[in-house]
Order: C-alpha cells, then structure tokens, then sequence
C-alpha cells in the first residue's frame, strides 16, 4: 500500500528526525503492507510549534471560511471514499462491505455536520450588559485509537478546525495510513499550512510527548481507561484541558414487553460488528429470566451465522486478549453456546464469533472490556434488578433499551447511568453527543457539544 515515509507539519510531508519505523500488517492475511515513521519527541515539537504558529491566524479567519474549509474536506472525503475503505479494510481488516458502509460514511457525514455547524455557531451572545464571546482553546493534541480509525480522527478534527483551534494529530501504531490519507485530504482542502500536523508514531513515546508537550493547550484522547489515566493525571499535573473517551461495557436491555428476536439479533449484530473492536458495543445482554432460554438460542443461532462473515481483530496481542478472556469465561463458570477460544483459520487474527450464557454480573467477562467478538448473556429477575446490573460495572458509555413502546423503554433508560442509549433500535445520529459517565470518559463528541469542548469563553463588560 502507498505509505508517506515522513510526517505532514506545516503543510507539507517533511522528512522524519530518526530512524525508527512501524511496518503496518493486514490483520486478515499477517502481510506487512507499508511501513511509516515512528515519530520522536522531535517530530511532536516540529509539529507543534507549527500548530502554534498557525495559530492566530486560523483563529481569526471568519467561521463562514472555516466552514468552507470543512465542506471541502468532507467533499475530498467523499471523492476518496473507496480509497479510504480499502485503506481501512487493509490495516484493520475489517470486511470491505463494512469499511465503506461505516469507516468511510460516518466520517463524511462528520465532517458535513461541522462545516454546516461552522457557518451557523453563534460564537458571541448578549447576556445583560456583557458580550461573550467562545474562542478557540488553541493548540489541540489529538491521540486517536485504531477501531475506526477514520472516524475518531475526524471526530476530533473537524469540530477543533471548526472551532478556530490547530491540531496534532498521533494516531494509533496499527492503522496509520488511514491518518495519512486524511493529511493528504486536509491538504486538498486548502487547509492552510500548519493548521492541522500528523505525527505517527508509538504511544509511549511520540504519543507522550504530545500528552506532555506544553505547548499543547488541550489533549483529545480515545482510547483504554489505563492510557486515559496518565493522559488525564498529567493534564492535570500541567492545568490544561483534556477530553477522554475511554472504554465501555454497555447493556443491552429487553424488556419483556419488546420483541425479543429482533432486539436479540440487533444486539449480536452491534457486538459482532467491526469485530467486537466497537467501545460502545452492546456486549451485556440483559433479558427477563423467564424469556432467558428463547433468548440464548436465539443469539447462539445468530452468532453462528456470522461464521466466515466477521473480519480479524486488529492485531497478535488482540486476538491473545480475546481468546484470554474466552477461557476466562469457561474457567468461571459461564456456558458457551455459540464460538469459543480455538482459532478458526491457519492465517489471520480471527476469533470465532462467541456468545456466552449463564453469565453472572461479578463475572470478569460480564465487568472488563474484553474489544473482541464475544457476547455475554445474563438474567434479571424485575426491573430494578435490571437496572441495578445495567449499572454495575465501571464504565457508562452507552446501550440500549428494548420494549413494547418507545416510551416504556425511554423511562428505563432514564435510570441507566450511560452517555447514549438506543431505544428500540434507534439510528446513529452524528449530531448526538457521545462520551461517557463513571470511569468511560470526561467529555462529549461529535455534535454541538463536540464543537464546545475546543471553545472557551471571554465576557466584555459595557
Ligand atoms: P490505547 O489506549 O492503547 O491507545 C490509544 C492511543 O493512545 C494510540 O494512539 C496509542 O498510540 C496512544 N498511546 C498509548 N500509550 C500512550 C501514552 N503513554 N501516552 C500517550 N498516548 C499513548 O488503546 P487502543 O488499544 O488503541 O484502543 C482500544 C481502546 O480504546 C479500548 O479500550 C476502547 O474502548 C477505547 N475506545 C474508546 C472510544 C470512545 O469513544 N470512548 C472509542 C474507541 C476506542
């Protein structure tokens, strides 16, 4: 595949400081396919201090300017659209059908609803006798994950640009080709020079440095709790502003009233999707305990299905992780019904589609974020109970709620402590504001509440 052998700082694809590179490999076939620098701290500081210098200027060119920038982008976005699916499908190795339904869709719809939100902001408000107004926060350090690796890019991205702030973006080891088409299309856009930098490299290193760099006046994170917590304790350390978007282990509810097979097989469908690698992902099915046996045959039956139709997950270490967590199961006392922990092909990182039953809430399978496909089935006895297993575990990022009505279940899931929760098997909607409650993150995406997070505001008294 087509790699850049440097990183793209101040409008043009520069040579890296050191030698170190990252060879990029297909999950589905174990093929290294290009390789990218590995960045230094030297690299983030170039990148950096052109983020920094270009700064005032993005800042002050008019939000309609900006918002044109943005349109064009998502405009190059579209143009590129199978370049960018197969990029995705090579390095993560996600099933082409996949990739240009959700990686490469998703991000154009993004990027449209920042240009829109751009131009139609009010970024000054009369309140009494003062004007306030939002400014940009400034220089943003973006570090991004590979599990839709377009998708969190821009969910960074577009609001910060839309904002007025500049960017360094340190995108994950396992899929930086993606990263760089998008400098390659941030740059067709007309982007000006500096605005927006790419460094790729390795997280403890180029992607510290960037956490770390005090230039940087906001750190945008996605990716593990255990990273997120370094990331949030130095920015704090530093007094600077960050945003975490972390993990998750979100519930699937069904309440008796719903229709159990559909929400069932929506529900295995969310969690075998993208190879399980989804932080939102359904991966605890909540079902009343009198429709509890209906209900695991009904998921064995669709997680068979998937069989040969689920792509690898990302990488070696991943694949370890989710057969790890499988055996895990077994040892504690959960029942498989559908998969399991031996590896189905000669060649590629490709975990069985697994679902569990009799799984109990304490259950390190029913609390920990296993990022693999793999379902945990478990039974309530009333509502309360529901709720109280819905809400048992660290994280509170999303889930869903199924019953006879819209609003039986929208009122269960007013109880349930989680940033987005789908009712009746509502529609991803780009403009919603996604993140999480408890330890699944600070701060919200995408939308209007996205566009708030690079903005602060100054009030002038008259
Ligand atoms: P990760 O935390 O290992 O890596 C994420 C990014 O952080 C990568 O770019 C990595 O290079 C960088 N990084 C690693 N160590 C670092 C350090 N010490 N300093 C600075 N940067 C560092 O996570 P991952 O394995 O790439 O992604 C999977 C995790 O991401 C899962 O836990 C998943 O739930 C989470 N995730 C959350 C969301 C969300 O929106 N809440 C979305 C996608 C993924």
């Amino acid at each position: 595949m087509k790699a850049h052998d440097g990183m793209y700082i101040d409008g043009a694809w520069r040579p890296a400081s050191g030698p170190d590179v990252i060879e990029v490999v297909n999950p589905a076939d174990e093929q290294v396919i290009a390789e990218v620098p590995a960045g230094t701290a030297a690299d983030v500081d170039a990148a950096v201090t052109a983020a920094r210098a270009a700064l005032a200027g993005w800042a002050a060119t008019p939000p309609a300017e900006r918002s044109a920038r943005l349109a064009a982008l998502r405009d190059v976005l579209a143009a590129r659209k199978d370049e960018i699916a197969e990029t995705v499908t090579a390095e993560l190795g996600s099933p082409l059908p996949f990739s240009q339904a959700v990686h490469a869709s998703v991000p154009i719809a993004v990027a449209g609803s920042y240009a829109e939100l751009a131009a139609s902001h009010a970024f000054e408000e009369k309140v009494g006798n003062s004007t306030v107004y939002q400014e940009p926060v400034g220089v943003v350090g973006a570090i991004t994950p590979w599990n839709y690796p377009l998708h969190q890019i821009v969910a960074k991205v577009a609001p910060a640009l839309a904002a007025g702030c500049t960017v360094v973006l340190k995108p994950a080891e396992d899929t930086p080709l993606t990263a760089q088409l998008f400098a390659e299309a941030v740059h067709e856009a007309g982007v000006p020079a500096g605005v927006f930098n790419l460094v790729t490299g390795r997280g403890p290193v180029a992607g510290q440095a960037l956490a770390e760099h005090s230039g940087v006046d906001l750190v945008s994170f996605t990716g593990s709790t255990a990273v997120g917590r370094r990331i949030g304790a130095a920015a704090g350390a530093a007094v600077k502003r960050v945003a975490l978007e972390l993990g998750g282990k979100s519930a699937n509810v069904i309440l008796p009233s719903a229709d159990l097979a559909r929400a069932v097989n929506v529900g295995v469908a969310n969690v075998m999707g993208n190879s399980g690698q989804t932080c939102s992902a359904w991966t605890r099915m909540l079902v009343h305990t009198d429709q509890y046996d209906e209900a695991v045959e009904l998921a064995a039956a669709a997680a068979a299905k998937y069989g040969d139709r689920i792509g690898p997950v990302v990488n070696a270490a991943q694949r370890e992780r989710v057969r790890g967590y499988i055996d895990k199961g077994v040892a504690e006392g959960a029942r498989i019904v559908a998969g399991g922990s031996e590896v189905p092909r000669d060649r590629g990182y490709f975990v069985s589609p697994t679902v569990f039953a009799d799984v109990t809430p304490d259950m390190a399978v029913a609390q920990e974020e296993i990022f693999g496909p793999v379902l945990t089935i478990l039974r309530y006895e009333d509502e309360d109970d529901a709720v109280r297993i819905a809400n048992g575990t660290v994280y509170g990022l999303a889930g869903a709620v199924w019953a006879g009505d819209a609003e039986e279940a929208a009122a269960f899931a007013r109880r349930l402590d989680t940033g987005q929760v789908d009712i009746n098997g509502g529609r991803f909607n780009p403009l919603a504001p996604f993140g999480g409650y408890k330890q699944s993150g600070v701060g919200r995406e995408l939308g209007a509440h996205g566009l708030a997070e690079y903005l602060q505001t100054k009030s002038l008294q008259f």
